[in-house]
């Protein structure tokens, strides 16, 4: 079937993206010292994740998941050392991770997370994939947060068809470990999607009849299906992912360009190596080992057309408002097959809002003026979206040709 080949294709195509970033890293001529290079924790509105880098493949000896008030974990490895700057322990104190501590002897390395009580975790490795390292990822989850987090979209839902709003998801791309393309200056793409994805939210929000909500409100890692899951849960009708392009992956590199999702395959190779980029994310980041969906029936084959026509059309005039500012050129709309576009619950697109490695357009990226104009311009293709569509969103009472309600918001 189509979409199993999809997803055929998608895993072939993201083992090759680690074959090539695995073979990345220089080794050097001499023995490499075998080391912890850090020990870093990403605090997660239900989940934390704590994770130790090492300079080397190493093994480890932990258990998979389970609950309970702490994990140890073994490195049996005889000359494992403590790189500069790792910490005896670090202190996490959030809601899900007391502390973290790690240990050394002749025998290997000993690490020790402490949980707040009722919280639960999975332990994984992350083979090294672009600039990152051999890892060991613990995501420690609060199981009353996640109970939490599912009633909040819930109320969301709720909210949403009671005061008859739109509700647009913002998906500010990579965040913790994942920090995406890294700019001139530093300039790491996670920071300013979130940066550009809070001005978007911020102009939608203003529209009444709009609500604009974030997968991810500040730096920490998302899955890619969660990006979209969170949207479907909360009854979402547009899904906007948020990046910024690099020339390291393409030829050249200027101009801001707008993706929905393809089945078929790519627009042309440049685009299909950015969506293999875009979609090692979770490679990057890191997620557990988990089977694909098989959600194949004729119900689901007509939800998905009718969402990607929508999208082609949100594509287009997102694009269209971004490109009459002219001060960053149009690539035009192309299609790809990202994963997180991958909903058929809602129209969803990916802006590479421009290109990191840009000596202009990075200046542009990073200029918070910049990003609030590519907001408010994003704002109104939005708007153009949903009238193209026969939706009238805002319309004043007064104005209004059908009965609004008092909220002053006229939703068809
Ligand atoms: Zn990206």
């Amino acid at each position: 079937m189509r979409s199993e080949r999809t997803a055929r294709a998608l895993r072939t195509g993201l083992a090759a993206v680690v074959l090539a970033l695995g073979a990345a890293p220089a080794r050097g001529d001499g023995p490499v010292p075998l080391s912890v290079t850090a020990v870093r924790s990403w605090s997660a509105p239900t989940n934390t994740r704590v994770v130790f880098d090492f300079s080397q493949v190493v093994t480890a000896v932990m258990p998979d998941s389970g609950s309970g008030s702490r994990i140890v974990i073994s490195v049996p490895e005889a000359g494992i050392v403590p790189g500069a700057g790792v910490p005896p322990t670090l202190a996490v104190r959030d809601s899900v991770v007391d502390s973290v501590s790690t240990a050394f002897d002749a025998r290997g390395a000993r690490f020790t997370i402490v949980f707040m009580p009722g919280a639960s975790f999975h332990a994984f490795t992350v083979q090294p994939a672009q600039d990152k390292p051999f890892r060991i990822v613990v995501d420690v989850v609060r199981t009353a947060a996640q109970v939490e987090e599912a009633r909040r979209l819930a109320d969301i839902a709720a909210a949403k068809r009671r005061d008859r709003v739109r509700l647009v998801y913002i998906d500010p791309g990579h965040g913790g470990d994942d920090t995406g393309a890294r700019g001139i200056g530093g300039v790491q793409e996670k920071n300013v999607t979130l940066a550009v994805a809070q001005d978007l939210a911020a102009g939608l929000n203003k529209v009444p009849g709009l609500r604009a909500l974030l997968t991810r409100d500040a730096d920490y890692f998302v899955p890619l299906r969660q990006r979209y899951r969170i949207a479907e849960q909360a009854h979402a009708d547009l899904f906007v992912s948020v990046h910024c392009n690099s020339s390291h992956r393409r030829g050249s590199g200027n101009g801001t360009e707008v993706f929905f999702l393809s089945l078929k395959g790519a627009s042309d190779q440049a685009d299909k190596d950015l969506a293999d980029v875009e979609n090692a994310a979770d490679l990057v980041g890191g997620v557990p080992p988990q089977a694909e969906d098989d959600v194949v029936n004729v119900l689901y084959d007509v939800k998905r057309n009718s969402a990607l026509e929508r999208s082609q059309l949100l594509a287009e005039t997102l694009l269209d408002h971004v490109a009459a500012d002219r001060r960053v050129e149009s690539r035009g709309i192309k299609q790809a097959g990202f994963a997180v576009l991958k909903s058929v619950e809602f129209p969803s697109v990916l802006v590479e809002t421009a290109f990191i490695n840009n000596p202009r357009e990075v200046k542009l990226l990073r200029d918070p003026e910049f990003q609030r104009e590519l907001g408010q311009q994003l704002t109104s293709g939005v708007l153009a979206y949903f009238s193209a569509t026969g939706v009238r969103i805002g319309a004043a009472p007064d104005t209004a040709r059908t009965p609004a309600g008092a909220s002053g918001a006229v939703v068809h």
